[in-house]
């Protein structure tokens, strides 16, 4: 690197960054990639998985050799009353299916990063970066508490909090109705016990997602997923509903260990971490403008995180390496404006990024609005059917019917249904 210039900074090496590193280096572009943390993962936690589709573009047949924890083969949904529980499970034991892998992201992140070094970019953890150097209205470098450096493009991928993004104007301060708090602890158990407990064969593992229970009537989602000896389990609020609630997420987190459904997966583990960070949940309508005259953004900095169906690292890979796609383009032509660089977003429109932010550009209003239908409505009647259903009471059965088909009618839960068959409908014809 001469005069500390190269072709292009990326800041910050978390999912996002380090694709658009790995790709810039790999097409044999100077391409210099910060991180603020001792290690890339260092300062990052999720829940979490990562999807083999996404990420094996970026690093081709990664499960042979990058430190991932299961291969996810179990997908499990539990809904949850005060004290009862629906548990379902999804199997694929099929390993050649590989779709998502639970990770930690202390190792991954730091496995990632040095495959981008290894392909030639160059890599500067512990590196903070503390604004963007700014030279007749133009992104030309940034300044770390260290030294300054010089890029004809900078790739802003320093997260949900985007500090960059806000330096030039691209983002607002992130409003509490775009944005989830998330609590999430970390449980020592050993291999086997998580094995028999979950069900799973070696190296196969569970991704779980529960509703209900003590975060009924909350726009609020719960998550375990099995590391090899760990579980991590925790749950993501909107801040708007945390403030209306006037809630503490980690003695909510506590009652949700303590409900039946749960405890008896984590029962006799030791908490070893506790952590929160922010998602932002936005989605579509919260996505600011993505590029301009010599930067984009990309992954969470962009807005990128399909809620619903919780998928951010993959985004962020994938328009980590579309930005980077759209960066050799420029250099190769040697113009950096705006109008050059308006590629990405091109290039982000034709691809799922878009158009999944776009399909559910209007779900969370929508799940608001009928929150407490899927929360704690669908939990009750479900758990109520399950009861009726099983139990050899003595009762006969056709009055057991009679009583269960009486609480569905008062319930009113096929008018309440009906929104959502409307939604869901909406949701495959609209363009
Ligand atoms: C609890 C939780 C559960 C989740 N579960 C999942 C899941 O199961 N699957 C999934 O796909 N996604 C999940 N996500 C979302 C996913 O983690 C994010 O979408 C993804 O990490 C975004 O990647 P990114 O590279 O854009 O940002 P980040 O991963 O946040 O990386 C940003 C990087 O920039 C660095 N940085 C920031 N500022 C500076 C600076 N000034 N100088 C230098 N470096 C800087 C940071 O240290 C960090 O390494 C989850 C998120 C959370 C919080």
């Amino acid at each position: 690197m001469e005069n500390n210039k190269v072709e292009v900074i990326v800041i910050g090496a978390g999912p996002a960054g380090v694709s658009s590193a790995i790709t810039l280096a790999k097409a044999g572009k100077e391409v210099l990639l910060v991180e603020r943390g001792d290690n890339a993962g260092d300062k990052n936690m999720f829940g979490g998985c990562i999807y083999a589709k996404q990420t094996a573009d970026i690093f081709p047949r990664f499960w042979e050799n990058a430190p991932v924890e299961r291969n996810i083969t179990t997908q499990k949904i539990i809904m949850m009353t005060d004290s009862k529980s629906l548990e379902i499970d999804y199997n694929d034991p099929s390993k050649a299916s590989y779709k998502a892998f639970t990770v930690t992201r202390a190792k991954w992140d730091n496995w990632a990063a040095m495959q981008a070094k290894e392909a030639g970019a160059y890599y500067a953890p512990k590196t903070f970066v503390k604004e963007l150097i700014i030279e007749n209205g133009k992104v030309v470098g940034i300044r770390t508490e260290l030294e300054d450096f010089y890029a004809d493009i900078v790739i802003i991928a320093d997260g949900v909090n985007s500090v960059f993004a806000k330096q030039l104007g691209l983002r607002k301060e992130i409003k509490d109705e775009d944005v989830t708090l998330n609590v999430k602890e970390v449980i020592k158990l050993s291999k086997d016990i998580i094995e028999n407990r979950f069900n799973l064969d070696e190296n196969e593992g569970c991704g779980c997602k529960f509703i209900g229970g003590p975060i009924k009537d909350m726009l609020a989602l719960g998550f375990m997923f099995t590391n090899k000896d760990t579980v991590t389990i925790g749950f993501g609020i909107g801040l708007d509903e945390l403030k209306k609630h006037n809630l503490k997420p980690y003695e909510l987190l506590e009652e949700i260990k303590e409900h039946s459904a749960i405890a008896k997966y984590i029962k006799g583990g030791e908490s070893i971490e506790y952590s929160a960070h922010l998602i932002p949940e936005g989605g579509f309508n919260s996505m600011p403008k993505i590029y301009d005259n010599r930067v984009m953004l990309v992954g969470d900095a962009a807005m990128m995180v399909n809620n619903i169906h919780m998928e951010g690292t993959n985004l962020a890979m994938l328009s980590g390496k579309l930005a980077a796609e759209t960066a050799i383009f420029a250099l190769e032509k040697g113009d950096f404006s705006a109008s050059t660089l308006s590629l990405y977003y091109k290039k982000i429109k034709e691809s799922i990024i878009y158009k999944d932010l776009k399909t559910h550009a209007n779900t969370i209003p929508f799940m608001k609005k009928h929150i407490k239908t899927i929360t704690s409505l669908y939990p009750e009647l479900a758990c109520e059917f399950f009861d009726m259903f099983t139990n050899a009471d003595g009762i006969a059965k056709r009055s057991k019917y009679r009583k269960f088909v009486s609480t569905l009618l008062k319930s009113g839960v096929i008018i309440k249904s009906l929104p959502f068959a409307l939604f869901a409908l909406e949701k495959c014809i609209k363009k």
